[in-house]
């Protein structure tokens, strides 16, 4: 790390008249400058930033070593984790092929973008025991709000339009109650029970005094807890019985998968996250893409466009007509790349072996949890799927928070788990190790998480005060949510 360059704004590095590059003067001599009118053109020069080429690049080569990903070490982070990112999928997203496509151009001229797009679409349909996919929501959220936008307009062309009210235990991720708002419905929360699965008899209670006007309750199975919600079948009769459909949040569909199938459980709709459970690495809002898929009788309802298979001559063409449809709920397809690498980790994998993803994220988890719950308080001690939630250290004596826990791993190099989340417990630290990672390393994670907690005892200050090896040491997560500063401007201002 050359320290000079370290922790300076590629402005406060800038010298006038510095360049790091050189362009003839008649680059842009075709281009009349004149034809832009007066009052839109730049009165001074922009305030760019003026280096050397050498500065420039170690500028931001230093600055892409101070990041952390799967391909620097090991990411034990519950619930939105990145699974298994094959780097193969990277090179097939990137191939020119693809990437040039444009999504305007004739159908009979990208018949491969067609097929791939179909066939992901069936294999998902497959995966999950359901009918019909789209895989044009770009994101989990986005899913969830055409899946209810599908449940909604079912109700709606049936003429039941006073179903407004959706279902959401109160261990469901925060997105699903912020789409349900969103598309214009209240949120009733559901209680969960001590053991961390759905309370029955909340349940039972609540479908009694609202049954007509229940459009849809909303699950996560395995839940935010990692723990399988066994009683499935019985709350799928419960809604169904009361006129309402039952939505699944499958952002994490690695437990699931091989081994069961929301279809056949009785779920009526759900997404998935293919930026989650099937490669793409992401971070800071995306790429990402969120199909979804219903069962019988609901596959008109699906938005458009949408990519038709015809059986007689084997062509692929683009329909966006379709009565009943929802329309659009985005640009074209939505992000293609992302279905591209998802398709060619299906490929890879193959049948036999996507069937070991979810028995190895299981076995993983549960490795970590057992090997680590006589120094971790384990609220719900039970089989869990694939993460689990500590609610910090076993011993509260020594004042040592998951906070501190969690800065502390930063020092011995490794990325902190989901902490204060889900919010059933003070002091939660919910782990995932996925399906992809050695024993190895997942022992010396282990090993690591019991070293922390013995320095909670016999040296406390040196968590709480962690972490002592990063460039910088604990940022005001408040100051930065609140009031970001985002322009270097401000931060001259600011300072001066
Ligand atoms: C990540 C996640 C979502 C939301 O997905 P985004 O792509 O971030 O919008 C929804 N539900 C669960 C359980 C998740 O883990």
């Amino acid at each position: 790390m050359n320290n000079k360059l370290y922790g300076k704004l590629i402005f406060e590095l800038s010298h006038a008249g510095r360049r790091a590059y050189s362009l003839s003067e008649n680059r842009f001599g075709a281009y009349d400058v004149n034809t832009i009118p007066e009052h839109l053109r730049r009165q001074e020069p922009a305030a760019l930033p003026e280096c050397d080429e050498m500065t420039v690049v170690r500028h931001y080569t230093n600055h892409s070593g101070n990041n952390f990903g799967v391909n620097n070490g090991f990411y034990p982070l519950g619930s939105c984790t990145m699974k298994y990112n094959p780097i193969i999928n990277e090179e097939i997203a990137a191939m020119k092929d693809f990437a040039n496509l444009h999504p305007l151009q004739p159908a009979e001229t990208c018949q491969g973008a067609l097929e791939v797009y179909y066939c992901l679409q069936q294999q998902l349909a497959e995966l999950t025991g359901l009918s019909e996919f789209t895989l044009n929501p770009c994101a989990g959220a986005h899913g969830e709000l055409t899946g209810l936008m599908v449940i909604k307009a079912y109700h709606e062309q049936r003429g039941d339009n006073k179903r407004v009210k959706v279902l959401i235990p109160d261990s469901a991720h925060g997105t699903n109650p912020a789409s349900a708002a969103v598309c214009g419905m209240e949120v009733v929360e559901v209680k969960s029970t001590a053991d961390g699965l759905v309370d029955l008899d909340h349940l039972r209670s609540l479908v009694a005094e609202l049954g007509p006007e229940i459009a849809a309750m909303m699950m996560t199975n395995p839940n935010t807890l990692g723990l399988f919600e066994k009683d499935i079948p019985e709350i799928a009769q419960l809604i169904h019985e009361a006129g309402g459909l039952l939505y699944y949040d499958g952002a994490n569909l690695n437990p699931m998968l091989g081994v069961c199938r929301p279809g056949d459980m009785g779920f009526d709709v759900m997404h998935i996250n293919l930026h989650k459970t099937f490669s793409t690495p992401h971070g800071g809002g995306g790429p990402g893409s969120g199909p979804v898929g219903v069962r019988k009788g609901l596959e008109h309802l699906l938005p458009s466009p949408r990519v038709v298979f015809h059986d007689d001559d084997g062509a692929l063409t683009v329909d966006t007509s379709g009565d009943d449809s929802l329309g659009s709920i985005g640009a074209f397809f939505g992000n293609f790349a992302v279905v591209l690498r998802a398709y060619a980790y299906l490929l890879t994998l193959g049948a036999e072996n996507v069937k070991m993803v979810g028995p190895l994220a299981t076995l993983n988890a549960n490795y970590v949890k057992e090997r680590l719950k006589d120094l971790y308080l384990l609220p719900i001690d039970k089989v869990c799927k694939h993460e689990f939630v500590f609610d910090g250290l076993k011993d509260k004596s020594t004042g040592v928070t998951t906070m501190d826990v969690a800065k502390r791993l930063l020092d011995y190099g490794y990325h902190a788990p989901t902490i204060y989340f889900p919010l059933l417990f003070h002091e939660s630290l919910m782990i995932e190790p996925t399906e992809n990672e050695s024993k190895q390393t997942i022992d010396d994670f282990i090993g690591v998480m019991r070293t922390i907690a013995v320095e909670a005892l016999e040296n406390p200050e040196v968590v709480k005060s962690a972490p002592h090896n990063t460039p910088i040491g604990r940022a005001d997560d408040v100051l930065a949510a609140r009031h970001p500063v985002v322009t270097w401007r401000q931060i001259i201002a600011e300072e001066s």
